[in-house]
């Protein structure tokens, strides 16, 4: 998707503050952090949301959910909080499936 934000992270047109990569995806630091930490995770693979997804997508969303605690660990959090928002009526405003990894001592009561 050549007009899609974060295909262009992934592409290295646009640069990114980068803590995990792999062949399947890329782990960073958000650019406007709500938390002490605040990465996303996406897969390279674009992807718009949940609603987006496909059967064949199931293999990929298991390693996309084993490679959070993974990418945790890697980044020392001892909990955090994982959020997905899915279209504009869920606060999606990139529309390429990210998972936002939130930790530190200010995380709100959900
Ligand atoms: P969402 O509202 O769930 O779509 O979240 C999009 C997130 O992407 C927001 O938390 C933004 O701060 C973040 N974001 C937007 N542009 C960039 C960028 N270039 N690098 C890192 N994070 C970004």
């Amino acid at each position: 998707m050549s007009d899609c934000l974060f295909c262009k992270l992934v592409a290295g047109e646009i640069p990114s503050n980068k803590v995990y990569e792999d062949d399947d995806f890329l782990g960073f630091h958000d650019i406007a952090p709500k938390a002490d930490t605040h990465l996303l995770l996406i897969p390279k693979k674009h992807i718009v949301n949940l609603d987006d997804l496909q059967p064949e997508d199931a293999v990929l969303m298991g390693k996309l959910l084993l490679t959070i605690p993974k990418l945790a660990k890697q980044e020392n959090l001892e909990g955090y909080r994982t959020i997905t928002n899915t279209g504009e009526k869920g606060g999606q405003e990139v529309f390429h499936m990210h998972f936002h990894i939130l930790a530190g001592s200010n995380l709100p009561g959900f």
